[in-house]
C-alpha cells in the first residue's frame, strides 16, 4: 500500500512544476493548428455565386440559397448561418472555383446578437434574353469565359456577358432583333442570324440553332 501513494504523491509534485496544458484564454490569445476548421468565410472576389457549397452542405438550413426574381435586377441570395454549422468543411472542398469558400481559424464564435450569426451576399443573375428564364449569375458565366479562353468564343453568351462586365459592348451587337425565336411550346417565328448575339438559355439556343 505504501508504494502507490508515493507514486501519486509524485505524480501531483510533477503536475504542480510542469507547464499547463490548457490555455489562458480568454486572458491570452489561444492559436489554434494550422488546419483548425473555423467558420467558413466567403471570398467576394472569387466566390460566383454558383451555389454548388449549398448543395453540399449537409446542416439544415447552413447555407441556403434563394432567386428573387422580382427585384430589378433579379439577385441571387446566399445566406451561411454560422449556428448552424457543423464546420465539416464540405464547403470548401467542392467549391466550383475552389476559393470562393474557405474555412478560417476564426473559432470564438460566442454572441448574444443573433443576427450577426448570419451573413448574406447577394449576386446578380443572368436572364434569358429570349424567354427570360433563369440562366446563373453574370459573375459565373464570366468565370466560365476565362476558364475556357479561346474556346469560349464558340459561345457568344459568354463573349456577351463578359463584354457586359467589361462595358466594351459595341452598339450595333447585343440588339433586341427584329424577329424573335420560337418561344418555348409558341409559335415558330422567323429566326436570324443576328440572334445568335443574345444571351440565351440552352433551350433557346437549341431551338435557333434547329431553325437556322
Ligand atoms: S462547413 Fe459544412 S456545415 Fe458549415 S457551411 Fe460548410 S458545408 Fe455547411
Ligand atoms: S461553391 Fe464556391 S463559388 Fe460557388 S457559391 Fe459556393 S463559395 Fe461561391
Amino acid at each position: 500500500m505504501r508504494y502507490p501513494k508515493l507514486r501519486e504523491l509524485k505524480e501531483a509534485v510533477v503536475a504542480v512544476i510542469s507547464p499547463r496544458f490548457t490555455t489562458r484564454f480568454p486572458a491570452e490569445p489561444c492559436i489554434v493548428p494550422e488546419k483548425y476548421r473555423g467558420k467558413p468565410e466567403f471570398n467576394l472576389d472569387t466566390c460566383i455565386g454558383c451555389g454548388a457549397c449549398v448543395n453540399v452542405c449537409p446542416s439544415p438550413n447552413c447555407l441556403t440559397m434563394v432567386d428573387d426574381l422580382e427585384v430589378n435586377p433579379p439577385v441571387r441570395k446566399i445566406t451561411h448561418q454560422t449556428s448552424a454549422c457543423i464546420f465539416c468543411g464540405n464547403c470548401h472542398e467542392y467549391c466550383t472555383t475552389e476559393t470562393g469558400i474557405k474555412l478560417s481559424n476564426n473559432w470564438d464564435l460566442a454572441t448574444l446578437d443573433k443576427e450577426s450569426l448570419y451573413e448574406t451576399h447577394e449576386y446578380e443573375l443572368q436572364m434569358c434574353e429570349n424567354c427570360g428564364a433563369l440562366i446563373g449569375t453574370k459573375k459565373h458565366l464570366v468565370w466560365l469565359y476565362e476558364k475556357l479562353g479561346p474556346l469560349a468564343y464558340t459561345n457568344p453568351s459568354l463573349l456577351l456577358a463578359k463584354s457586359g462586365e467589361l462595358n466594351t459592348e459595341p452598339e450595333d451587337i447585343h440588339q433586341p432583333p427584329a424577329a424573335t425565336v420560337r418561344e418555348h411550346g409558341g409559335s415558330e417565328k422567323d429566326a436570324q442570324v443576328s440572334d445568335y448575339m443574345r444571351i440565351l438559355c440552352p433551350k433557346c439556343k437549341c431551338e435557333l440553332n434547329i431553325q437556322l
